[in-house]
This record gives structure tokens, sequence and C-alpha cells, in this order.
């Protein structure tokens, strides 16, 4: 990834992309504490617009309150920042990652000392989950870690200390020839997929669970907000990793899985073992939505 054209924008300014570089004994490296955001930029008629960029911008500046991390920009100019990005580089439509971390300035656990560092970078980048993934659906294995429990590293907070956590679920799963990891809270709901949300449908109605160690995520909200414009009941409530199995249909969201469908959990295939017609409705709505083909949520699109 650091060997590339382009530019990454580095506590205030665009610097050359290979240039983009920090410290060995930055403080974050050691001790697992940056917040990060994931967010895309899709090409539209109208030109390219950041999803939700007010949204994910807030969301960076919460995980920062939560952790005590004071970031050195206003909202305005990070999210100013982030349109700048995806100009620089010349993108119609990318993944967007910014991240605040704490520096070299200082070891030892306490941050105090530490000057927070904010980047910014930006490259295109396909289905996360696979092209054929969004058309067939993937293959899901409950992790036999647990997700955190609410009291150890704050789950409204997008923090990387919670991906070591995602690593090792997901590396169990795909080890093992799965695609995606799904982890259980400690009393054993569901609570998320190592980068995505989940949901199931039963009888026309949507679930998802109560969002309780899993991230809020943005795009888990956009599809409760389509599906009840649409009609749909959703519902929220604990889940076992059995009304999966029993589910007519089941699907990830998330900045970088999109929607994707789920066609099997733990090896028992869901419903028809393929996309469900529901969850084809969605998607195809969602991408409609952030392509900016409905004028109804324009309000969602920030134009770089
Ligand atoms: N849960 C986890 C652990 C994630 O990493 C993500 C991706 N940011 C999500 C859920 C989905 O969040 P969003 O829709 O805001 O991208």
């Amino acid at each position: 990834m650091s060997d590339r054209d382009g530019f990454i924008w580095m506590d205030g300014e665009l610097v050359p992309w290979r240039e983009a570089t920090t410290h060995v004994l930055t403080h974050s490296l050691h001790y697992g504490l940056s917040v990060f955001e994931g967010v895309r930029a899709y090409k539209t008629d109208k030109g390219t617009a950041i999803f939700r960029l007010k949204e994910h911008t807030d969301r960076l500046f919460n995980s920062a309150h939560i952790y005590m991390m004071q970031i050195p920009f206003s909202r305005e100019q990070l999210a100013e920042a982030q349109k700048e990005v995806v100009r620089a580089n010349k993108l119609e439509s990318c993944y967007l990652r910014p991240i605040a971390f704490y520096g070299s300035e200082k070891m030892g656990v306490s941050p105090r000392g530490a000057k927070v560092h904010v980047a910014i970078a930006a490259w295109p980048w396909g289905a996360y989950l696979g092209e054929e993934g969004l058309e067939k659906g993937i293959r899901v294995k409950t992790a036999s870690f647990a997700r955190h429990h609410v009291n150890v590293t704050m789950p409204r907070a997008k923090v990387a200390t919670t991906y070591a956590n995602s690593i090792l679920a997901n590396l169990e799963a795909t080890q093992d020839g799965y695609d995606e990891a799904l982890l259980l809270d400690t009393m054993g709901f569901v609570a998320e997929g190592a980068g995505e949300n989940l949901f199931v449908i039963k009888n026309g109605t949507i679930y998802e669970p109560q969002i309780t160690s899993g991230l809020c995520g943005i795009t888990r909200e956009t599809v409760m907000k389509l599906a009840a414009d649409l009609g749909y009941q959703v519902v929220s409530r604990p889940i076992t990793r059995d009304d999966i199995y029993i589910a007519d249909e089941a699907f990830f969201t998330g900045t970088a899985a999109e929607v994707t469908p789920i066609r099997e959990l733990d090896n028992r295939v869901i419903g028809e073992g393929k996309r469900g017609p529901i969850t084809t409705k969605l998607q195809a709505r969602f991408f409609d939505l952030v392509n900016g083909r409905l004028p109804e949520y324009a309000d969602w699109l920030a134009y770089v």
C-alpha cells in the first residue's frame, strides 16, 4: 500500500504518498490506541460524492472523545480535508481512511505528552467481500472468540484496538475456508461481523441485534431507514446464532462490505442459500442511493 503515487493529507497538508510515514516508536503502534474511519465516495451523475461524510466525521470525533484524545482540527476542517484528498488523487470512487493517532513523542502507556496526528488516505477499493459475494452471498463462521464486553474497549468508538479481536476471528474463519467471521458477545448473543453489522429476515420482517458490543454502523442505520421507507418492519432484539440458521435471509452491512448477502452460517444453508428477495431489493436501493439515483436522500451525499 505504501509504494504508490498520489497524496495523503497529514497534519494539515497534502504530502506525496510515499512520504506519508511515521516513526517506529509511534505510541499508537505500541499501545493500540488510534481512532479511525472507513468512508466511501461514489461516482454519481453530478460528480463524486462522499457518502454520509458528516456522520463519519462525527463518529471519528466521538471515538476520540471516548478515549479523551484531542483532535487538533475541527470537524469542518477534517470534512473539507476528506474532500480535498479525493480531489487531489483524482478519484471518481474510492475508500477513505481518516485516522487520528498518538505520535512518537513519548513512550509508556499514558499518552500524555504525545502529539495527536491526523492523516487521511484515499484509494480505489472494490467489493470488500468480493463481487461474487455481493451477488451470490458469502459463507460465514461463528468465531470462538467473543466480541469485547461492553466495559472493555468501548463499543461506540471505532478504535484500532477492537480490530485485534476482529483479526483473531477473521483469521480463524478464513483459514478454514470461510469468507468472514461472525462474533458473539460475552453473553453468547450475536454481536456483529469482524468488520460488519448483521441483519436477518424471517417471514418478511427484518431483525437486527440491539447494538451493545458491536459498532453503530452508518450503513446499518442507512439500511434501516431504506427498509422502513420501503414499508418493512425493522425489529431490534437479541439474536442467537441459531436464529440465523433458520432465517429466510441474512446479510452484512458496512462501508467496506456495503450490503453483502450471507448464504451460509456454520455450514447451515440460510434460506435458499443465495441472495434473497428482500436483500436484493435493499442492496439495489443502497447502490441507487450511494450512486446518487435517489433524490430523496440527496442530503447524505457530499460532493467533492
Ligand atoms: N462493525 C465493525 C467492527 C466495523 O469495522 C464496521 C465497519 N466500519 C461496521 C460494523 C460497519 O460500520 P459502517 O457501516 O459505519 O461502516
